[in-house]
């Protein structure tokens, strides 16, 4: 059985007190109504992380992920977060490679598979994000390139190191846009994808790595996505930021 994850990528938005009012929201819904086999998690603002693991403290079902790490454990890298700072305030996720981090801070498939080395050296779990801009879905070769993705950043893993990765399609074109996957499209990357995962590392290995749908996934549209057999769950950020919303698309299995 692949873990089912919903997770909401807050990205740059709330202040402090609206992070914290949220979190409770969420917390509560999450006790009062989310199924205790589907793992919720808030990617927060790093500088929210440990107030909000305070806030969800105890539910078994709840946890933080921050939104980057970088590669190198420590140094002079003004502004940066590292995955071992991370683990020691208890965060246990960290999302990677996400468009927005590839588009406006250029990082690279070279650099996420450093990325990635960290985050699990450290006991994190990345939630490992690819996808297509709108030009490369209309191209030749779509599928190929969100496989290369997964190639060049992740296939060095050892299978024990690759089976603790979780991934998150998310198109390009669909992120922040209204626009979403159809679930034909979604169910046929993410199947592609565990084909490719497949031919690396071995069938038992894809099937049990949790792959995830987001772009503009939402309290409408997540149960359709949601019934695809290749579609794990979703990565959700706009329709985060409302917990209502949010644990609608928590409890959509
Ligand atoms: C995201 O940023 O990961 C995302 C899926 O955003 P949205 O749901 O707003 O499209």
């Amino acid at each position: 059985m692949r873990k089912k994850i919903v997770a909401g990528n807050w990205k740059m938005n709330k202040t402090a007190q609206e992070a914290f009012v949220l979190a409770t929201e969420v917390a509560e819904l999450v006790k009062s109504s989310v199924s205790a086999d589907v793992q919720v998690i808030m990617s927060t603002p790093a500088l929210y992380l440990t107030g909000v693991n305070q806030v969800i403290e105890g539910i078994p079902n709840l946890a933080v992920a921050a939104q980057n790490c970088h590669e190198k454990a420590s140094g002079a890298y003004t502004g940066e977060i590292s995955a071992p700072m991370l683990a020691s305030a208890g965060v246990q996720y960290v999302i990677l490679g996400h468009s927005e981090r590839r588009q406006y801070f250029a990082e690279t498939n070279e650099q996420l598979a450093a990325k990635t080395d960290a985050a699990l050296a450290n006991g994190l779990t990345p939630l490992f994000c690819c996808g297509e801009s709108l030009e490369t879905r209309e191209g030749a070769d779509f599928l190929g390139h969100v496989a290369q993705q997964l190639t060049e950043s992740l296939f060095h893993l050892s299978a024990e190191e690759f089976s603790k990765v979780v991934i998150a399609y998310e198109p390009i074109w669909a992120i922040g846009t209204g626009l979403t996957a159809s679930s034909d499209q979604a169910q046929e990357m993410h199947a592609f994808l565990r084909a490719h995962i497949a031919k690396k590392y071995g069938q038992s290995v894809a099937d049990s790595i949790s792959i995830l749908y987001g772009g503009s996934c939402n309290a409408k549209n997540a149960k359709e996505l949601f019934a695809c057999p290749d579609v794990d769950g979703g990565l959700i950020g706009g329709a985060s930021l409302v917990a209502a919303d949010f644990i609608t698309i928590a409890t959509s299995y």
